[in-house]
């Protein structure tokens, strides 16, 4: 029965992830995965969410391994939709245009608003940016939604290409399409779209009649500021009270919880249907795909998250923490770009310094991938992403001369 299955290819981050592991060389460094390191390079549990912990730990809440609501926790929902669409001064996200479902992380909220989109929009075509994080193509195909693509990134000007995206999309798609749009920290580039340029993608995705669709994994752990990583939802929601469109968020990163699957979509509908309760539909209509799939959302990752941001005191901890994160992925950026400037290393390195986030667009080849990889241990992405916080003072020199070294040869 089974002897007609062809074997697909494994995903590419956890397969590096795997050589690295399986590597015996002392020397090895691993720069594939997005997780964060600290300086001895080692996972970080955030202070504020050992906190949270404890302070759960000692309520000893009896119904603290009960079912959630299919929803999720509305709580920790109510919050969640604030962080994103609440800015400076307003302290609610305004909620009567949105629906919100609790999800599993950032992953599950992509794919939900993809079966939804797929079941209740029929869109013709979904316009992933080229390149993106490899999981959306899998997302869209598995959700069944004809896929193309739109030139994200200016290989030679080493940043975001709005010409010849705006080009294709005004060229391309028709109304009723989506957009997928990293909202902060684009992976794999680190390139993001200018204020201007958010102002200009959203003209354009009203004019066209697109629909946006917001991936946000890096809220908060991209520039440190959980309001700038935000700014472009916002401004979405507020340039034209007519446009719908998704947010796929995710406490992963920002709240270091991988593997506890904390995250949630928010749909954003238009002022139009309020009267008449659209909202609440949309709603019902995404728990009825969450029961169908899955039930609902694991609980112990939110419930950290809802401690950590109804408290303001663990909420100024919490900016702490990603300050430092982020901060120390800065250090680095810089280290890395002072030395391969004092190793003279061919080629310009400042887009190292200009990227933003978790990741780098290094600009090596596949053959220097490979290259660096086996003469050095050095593990990456074969696009040239490196992940900043895998390099820490003690291996910083090492990989800039690695670097040199296949840049040279
Ligand atoms: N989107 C992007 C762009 C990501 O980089 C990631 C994490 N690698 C995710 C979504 C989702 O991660 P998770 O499912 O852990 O929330």
């Amino acid at each position: 029965r089974f002897t007609t299955l062809s074997v697909p290819p494994a995903d590419e981050a956890f397969a590096v992830n795997g050589a690295y592991l399986a590597d015996t060389s002392p020397d090895k460094v691993n720069l594939g995965i997005g997780v964060y390191r600290t300086d001895e390079g080692r996972p970080w549990p955030l202070r504020v969410v050992e906190r949270a912990e404890n302070q759960l730990h000692e309520e000893h809440d009896a119904a603290r391994h009960e079912y959630l609501a299919i929803r999720g926790d509305v709580e920790f929902l109510d919050l969640a939709r604030d962080l994103v669409f609440a800015s400076a001064g307003d302290k609610e996200g305004s909620d009567d245009r949105i629906a919100s479902v609790q999800t599993v992380s950032g992953t599950g909220a992509n794919r939900l608003g993809a079966d939804f989109l797929a079941q209740h929009l029929r869109p013709g075509r979904v316009w992933i940016p080229e390149p993106t994080w490899s999981n959306h193509h899998a997302i869209w195909t598995f959700a069944g939604v004809a896929r193309g693509t739109y030139p994200y990134y200016d290989v030679a000007g080493k940043c975001f290409d709005w010409v010849r995206t705006a080009q294709t999309l005004n060229e391309q798609a028709s109304p009723g399409d989506v957009v997928v749009l990293h909202a902060c920290a684009h992976n794999p580039t680190g390139a993001d779209p200018s204020k201007e340029q958010w102002e200009k993608f959203a003209a354009l995705c009203q004019a066209k009649g697109l629909i946006p669709f917001f991936d946000l994994a890096y809220q908060g752990f991209a520039s440190g500021s959980v309001e700038e990583d935000s700014w472009a939802i916002r401004h979405f929601f507020h340039y034209q009270p007519q446009l719908e469109f998704f947010v796929a968020q995710s406490f992963s990163k920002n709240f270091g919880l991988y593997g506890q699957r904390a995250g949630a979509l928010h749909v954003v509908t238009s002022s139009a249907g309020l009267s008449t309760g659209v909202s609440q539909a949309v709603l019902a209509n995404l728990c009825s795909l969450v029961r169908g799939e899955y039930s609902m959302a694991p609980r112990r990752g939110s419930e950290i998250v809802k401690t950590v941001l109804r408290s303001p005191d663990m909420r100024r901890q919490w900016h702490e923490d990603l300050q430092l994160m982020s901060g120390r992925i800065k250090a680095m950026r810089q280290a890395l770009y002072d030395r391969l400037v004092a190793l003279q290393t061919p080629g310009t390195w400042e887009h190292i310094l200009s990227q933003i986030g978790m990741f780098s667009y290094t600009g090596l080849s596949e053959n220097q991938v490979f290259a660096i990889t086996q003469r050095h241990h050095v593990y990456l992405l074969k696009s040239g992403r490196i992940s900043i916080s895998g390099l820490n003072e003690s291996n910083v020199d090492y990989v800039a001369r690695a670097i040199d070294d296949v840049v040279r040869t």
